[in-house]
């Protein structure tokens, strides 16, 4: 397709996914800059034009096992050492700069990581011009002659532009000039900058040849910095305030109308020369170097765009003003970005704040990478993902650009030296990749503009008929139609006689009279075409309205089941509240019975302990109470044995008495049969019982009888003679019962008359009487309660009083003892009971009556 010689890049993205649209992949070329020394480790080289190959440095391969393989890597162009700014120039920006003049949106970033030559490639040094002083001078040199005077073109912030007339852009003129008191010459910076001439020999002055004459051209330059996710103008007039510098502000992206990004409340300066445009540009570097050493930020980690806008319109029908028609201004922008360095954070070994910084701007780079693989997948694969441009502003600024609004070029800078080998294979992994993308090419469709300057007003005319018919699928022979339109002929009749001029213009007149009517019956076609392409157009949209229609029903649907989802979350809310109260609730029962619990099981404890020490009180007392048995089961014991051995004393006492008595009666006798027969006496007995005197003898009983009762076997106690006349006889007893004696049934009771009868000794009874009766009931040894009758003498003492002597001890004692028995019981038994009393030969109870001494 033929281009024409004028057009319009269509500001709005059209249905660009359509698959007939025309794409060119992203231009990416490689620039390798020299060692900064010869010595040292190169890891690049450039194989062949458009190939490097990447060779890990001795270091890195003796790390890493050898497991490195070379790699290669292809790209559009590729510059070596060697390359002059202006070889890369021709290749590279050249294109854009035409591109820019034909009013096409061009895109060109360096990429690399820092030191790798991104800023030489840009910018460029004196002598060695980068790109951007390049794309300048070959600007102005080719529209030159063409500009309109300043502010005729006049930027509406919306970033469209609008069209002054003369008498307008003349007093704006003024009105700035009147500002603007400070001197402009070069001489009067402080400092001096290089300028543009140190940059550029004159010599490598650039120019294009197809430019329009027939429009008006502007340049405006805006020059903006990108740090930490945040805009910044460069350009900014702030009024300098030398005490209190104010941190600059940061700006914000819009849409424009078109779809189109730009940086709201930009400063853009329209510019009328190279010179101009480089000293703008220099203003807006020292601007940067001066908030980057004021706020101490990290130069390499910043984005650079300097934006040079192309305004032109076409000149009116005299060609000596520019249309007053804003719609016939057309914009184009060339975008020259100088990207921060690509290297990843550690590298710069930055801290804090400027850490946080360094990360964001790689976020920037992160999110380049990031976009460029969606859309490289987007057209690979045929997905419709988005691509995350609005994750940063870099991104979101160039939006349009990959969207397809203007051509798109790359230009990686490679520093060859072995440290960067790790980086500078991220670096081309990326290329690579970026190369894969493709960026629809901007086409040419002129929104209106018909009309056009001088010279092609007719060629430009037809083109654009042309091309419209071809567009809506038309017949292309109109251009025929329109290629034999015949020209009038002069028709000015100077001559009466002239008879050729008018049947000429009849002849020509009616040709073009047949043409026209082959015009409308073509136009009436295409208006049936076109209607009934509208009316499917309409169908169309009917079908879109009802699959809207569906879809909004199930959206209220989905609503529907959100709110009742909503519903039940509510209700599950509360409820998990209610069990969580519960809950609560009892978890504070439960602390009340464990403290229960506690306190219960301290009562148990202290309850255990005093029993266990009342057990242990038990037990001793227990052996007491056993050693207090046993001293008087021994005590007792003892009594016993004394009591016998008393016992056996006084049977042996008896024995003796009854001997005496015996032997006495045997004397007696002995004598009485002396006196009769003194010669009777036997021999015999002599010897053994010598003979007392009778009177001796008597007197010797008396002694025996008067003798106070002794112990000592040997010494025979002299028992007075009882007699139960004696205590039955005329003497006065007291006969003393203590209170707790028992009535017993004993049958030899003793029987006191006259007797005074007391309970508890009792002195008074005692002063009456002259014997003592002691009533003493105990337990024996057998269990059998017996009685014991003591008796004594009651004496008077000196002191008036009366006191007892012990003369006697009876004991009455009760025994079971069967009758039967009594009668079968053998001689030794019978022997025994000799010593009883037995008064009552039946009963049952036995009276005993013993004497002790
Ligand atoms: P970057 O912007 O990527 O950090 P620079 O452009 O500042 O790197 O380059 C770092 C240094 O290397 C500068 O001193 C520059 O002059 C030099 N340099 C870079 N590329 C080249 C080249 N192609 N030829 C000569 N010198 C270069
Ligand atoms: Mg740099």
């Amino acid at each position: 397709m033929q281009r024409p010689p004028k057009g319009k890049t269509p500001r709005r993205p059209g249905p660009k996914k359509a698959s007939n649209i025309e794409k060119d992949p992203v231009g990416v070329y490689c620039r390798i800059r020299p060692l900064g020394t010869v010595d040292e480790e190169c890891c690049v080289e450039m194989i062949s034009s458009t190939t490097i190959q990447l060779h890990a440095p001795d270091g890195l391969k003796a790390n890493r096992n050898g497991e490195f393989k070379e790699t290669q890597y292809s790209f559009k162009k590729v510059f070596g050492i060697n390359t002059t700014q202006m070889e890369l120039f021709e290749d590279v920006a050249k294109p854009l700069v035409e591109d820019l003049i034909h009013c096409k949106n061009g895109l060109l970033f360096t990429y690399g990581v820092t030191g790798s030559g991104k800023t030489y490639t840009m910018t460029g040094s004196p002598g060695e011009g980068g790109l951007l002083p390049r794309c300048l001078d070959m600007l102005f040199n080719s529209i030159g002659p063409f500009q309109a005077k300043r502010f005729v073109f006049k930027p509406d912030d919306k970033n469209g532009m609008e069209v002054q007339c003369q008498v307008e852009a003349l007093l704006e003129r003024q009105k700035r000039e009147s500002q603007q008191s400070m001197p402009k010459t070069p001489s009067s910076r402080q400092k001096a900058d290089p300028e543009f001439t140190d940059m550029i020999s004159s010599e490598q002055a650039c120019k294009s040849e197809n430019v329009d004459e027939d429009c008006c051209y502007s340049i405006f330059v805006s020059y903006i910095e990108v740090y930490n996710n945040y805009i910044y103008d460069l350009l900014e007039d702030a009024p300098f305030d030398p005490i209190r510098s104010k941190p600059p502000q940061s700006r914000i992206l819009r849409e424009d109308q078109n779809h189109n990004m730009y940086v709201a409340g930009c400063t853009e300066v329209e510019v009328k020369s190279t010179d101009e445009a480089f000293e703008v540009f220099w203003k807006g570097q020292k601007k940067r170097r001066i908030a980057n050493t004021q706020l101490n930020r990290e130069s390499s980690r910043s984005h650079s765009v300097f934006t040079v806008k192309l305004a032109q319109a076409p000149l009116d029908a005299d060609g000596d003003h520019v249309l007053q028609d804003k719609n016939q201004v057309n914009v184009s922008q060339l975008c020259l970005v100088d990207l921060a360095g690509s290297e990843r954070t550690n590298r710069t070994r930055a801290e804090g704040s400027r850490l946080r910084e360094a990360g964001s701007i790689n976020q920037s780079l992160m999110t380049l990478r990031t976009c460029i693989e969606v859309l490289r997948e987007n057209q690979m694969c045929g997905t419709n993902k988005m691509v995350p441009y609005r994750d940063s502003k870099v991104t979101h600024l160039f939006k349009n650009y990959f969207d397809g609004e203007g051509k798109v070029r790359m230009i990686v800078c490679v520093n060859p030296k072995a440290d960067d080998y790790d980086e500078s294979l991220l670096v081309m992994r990326f290329a690579e990749m970026t190369q894969e993308v493709e960026v629809a090419r901007p086409v040419d469709r002129p929104i209106c503009g018909l009309t056009a300057g001088r010279r092609y007003k007719n060629q430009a005319f037809r083109d654009e008929l042309t091309q419209r018919l071809e567009e809506r699928g038309s017949p292309s022979n109109v251009g025929e139609f329109i290629e034999r339109l015949p020209a009038l002929p002069p028709c000015e009749l100077v001559d009466p006689s002239d008879d050729q001029t008018l049947p000429r213009l009849i002849e020509v007149l009616e040709r073009r009279h047949r043409i026209r009517q082959m015009m409308t019956a073509q136009y009436n076609i295409t208006a049936n075409t076109l209607s009934s392409m509208l009316q499917q157009l309409e169908s169309q949209l009917a079908a879109n309205e009802t699959f809207l229609y569906d879809q909004r029903n199930k959206l209220n649907e989905k609503d529907k089941m959100i709110v009742h989802q909503r519903a039940e979350l509510e209700r599950l809310e509360k409820k998990s509240k209610t069990l969580e109260y519960k809950v609560d609730v009892l978890q504070k029962t439960t602390d009340v019975y464990e403290q229960d619990k506690r306190s219960l099981q301290q009562d148990l404890q202290s309850f255990e302990q005093r029993l266990q020490k009342e057990l242990s009180d038990k037990r001793r007392m227990e052996q007491r109470m056993q050693g207090v048995v046993t001293d008087t089961k021994l005590k007792w014991e003892k009594e016993c044995e004394r009591r016998v051995n008393a016992k056996q004393l006084e049977m042996q006492n008896k024995l003796w008495v009854k001997d005496e008595k015996l032997k006495q009666l045997k004397a007696i006798v002995t004598e009485s049969a002396a006196g009769s027969s003194s010669s009777s006496s036997s021999p015999a007995e002599r010897p053994e019982k010598p003979e007392r005197p009778s009177r001796e003898r008597d007197r010797n009983v008396a002694q025996k009888r008067s003798a106070s009762p002794s112990p000592h076997p040997m010494a025979l106690p002299a028992h007075p003679i009882h007699r139960r006349s004696r205590s039955a006889g005329g003497e006065k007893w007291v006969d003393h019962k203590p209170p707790n004696n028992l009535e017993l049934d004993t049958v030899m009771q003793p029987i006191i008359p006259n007797a005074i009868k007391v309970s508890t000794p009792n002195e008074k009874a005692l002063s009456k009487c002259h014997k003592y009766l002691l009533r003493h009931q105990e337990l024996a040894s057998d269990g059998e309660i017996e009685t014991k009758l003591i008796k004594g003498d009651v004496f008077k003492t000196r002191t008036g009083g009366q006191a007892v002597h012990f003369t006697d001890v009876e004991t009455l004692k009760e025994c079971t003892m069967a009758p039967s028995r009594k009668r079968r019981s053998g001689s030794g038994e019978r022997t025994h009971m000799e010593d009883i009393e037995n008064r009552a030969p039946v009963a049952s109870n036995v009276y005993q009556k013993r004497r002790k001494p």
